[in-house]
């Protein structure tokens, strides 16, 4: 019996500007057989992993419980700086807050079905996260497991960049035709890994461009096959966030100390945990009195395009606190070396030399119109071909438009459907 299936992929990064029939005429002539979101929104922070957790649960972080790619939890003193793309951040998030995402994955709402497969060539959390209580079949580089987070002992040797994602769709590719899931997603690392190694529209990001591509053309072309044999597929295919062009890179944990804020350079009490072209910055033990003083001189800075505290985080879908600012780094008009638009500062901790070695390179992270319009279309039932909607959608409807493909309840969920938008 032929059952309804949602085939999505990810191309990391992936801005809609370089869809186009001279750079990837796979998603072209896809885009013009579907629905197109001309106005497709990420989340704040426009960072993977955190967005990963937001396709998954169709959920802002405020609702997930994943702030960003990285950030502090509370030591005695302060804060202590945590990476969420590294494999053991798993187990410490869990520990931590005593559960794992607030929100149910769409594995977990389809584990009923036909199941899921997550195929994933990006970062240990990236992937984890889009999964946080091991309901899919998971196919990654560090653990290839199945329902129950049982290991399979498969291993994947799958590099970041372009041949190991191919690797990763020819496992995706088998995974689905023999399991037939009610979800299949494939996360690809590429554009991503070439448009932070290269200036945005340089050849290194055109041939990652052209190579995620192919990987999306070769999944479609198993749609058609699971299509003639009865099944209803939804495909979507789509990116996490866009990018902008690097203009400089601001060691804002250092400025902080220099201004005056931090006793000690890498003292707990003040702890930022970049997010690209934004930042978190916690304030705890004897730093929590200066927060607000903190803020007001975060606003004279050049480079600080925006503060938010408190209640602002929230109106972004971002966990607020009392001990927190976040920053959107400074966007400025114009274009990088290769006339692409968006351009932003980056933030890193302490490092003085990153913004030489990054300028006109790609970056993400903070509400920049360009790093926070990621692509997609979708192709299938409910979905007109040729038809561009240019009302605001955002990756959190990801997950609830599977969810209505499949015939599943809509609910609990941030995002709503995208069958039936008109305009
Ligand atoms: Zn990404």
């Amino acid at each position: 019996m032929a059952h309804p299936m949602v085939v999505t992929v990810i191309c990391d990064g992936n801005r809609p500007d370089f869809i186009t029939d001279a750079t990837t005429p796979a998603m072209a002539a896809l885009k013009r057989a579907g629905t197109w979101f001309a106005n497709q929104r990420g989340i704040f922070p426009s960072a993977t992993r955190a967005s990963s957790a937001s396709i998954a649960t169709g959920s802002h972080p405020i609702s997930h419980g994943l702030r960003g790619n990285c950030m502090g939890l509370p030591i005695p003193g302060g804060f202590e700086f945590h990476d969420a793309g590294k494999p053991e951040f798993f187990d410490t998030y869990r520990r931590h807050y005593g559960r794992m995402l607030a929100r149910p994955a769409l594995a977990e709402r389809v584990a009923d079905l036909q199941g899921a497969v997550m195929s994933a060539n990006v970062s240990p959390g990236a992937a984890f996260f889009h999964d946080s209580y091991g309901h899919a079949h998971m196919y990654h580089r560090e653990l290839c497991y199945g329902p129950g987070r049982v290991p399979t002992g498969e291993k994947i040797a799958s590099p970041s960049g372009g041949e190991g994602d191919a690797i990763m769709t020819r496992r995706f590719i088998e995974a689905l035709m023999e399991k037939r899931p009610s979800t299949a997603t494939l996360w690809l690392s590429e554009p991503d890994v070439s448009m932070h190694a290269a200036p945005l529209g340089s050849d290194v990001h055109l041939k990652a461009l052209a190579g995620a591509d192919r990987m999306v053309a070769d999944v479609a072309e198993a749609v058609d096959r699971l299509r003639d044999e009865g099944h209803d597929v939804l495909l979507m295919v789509g990116s996490d966030h866009g990018h902008e062009s690097v203009t400089d890179a601001i060691p804002v944990e250092r400025r902080l100390f220099e201004a005056g804020f931090k006793k000690e350079l890498d003292g707990p009490e003040i702890v930022v945990a970049p997010q690209g072209c934004a930042a978190f910055i916690h304030f705890g033990g004897d730093a929590a009195s200066r927060r607000v003083e903190a803020a007001e001189w975060l606003r004279q800075q050049d480079w600080v395009e925006d503060v938010f505290m408190g209640e602002d985080l929230a109106r972004l879908g971002q966990i607020p606190g009392d001990d927190l600012i976040a920053i959107d780094m400074a966007k400025a008009e114009g274009a990088n070396i290769n006339r692409v638009p968006g351009l932003s500062a980056m933030a890193v901790r302490f490092d003085e030399e990153v913004g030489e070695i990054r300028r006109h390179c790609g970056m993400h992270g903070g509400r920049g119109r360009y790093e926070t319009n990621p692509a997609l279309f979708a192709v299938g039932r409910g979905f007109e071909a040729g038809r561009e909607i240019f009302s605001e959608t955002s990756i959190t409807d990801i997950a609830p438009t599977a969810l209505s493909h499949l015939g599943l309840e809509v609910s609990g969920l941030d995002g709503s459907a995208l069958q039936g938008r008109s305009s």
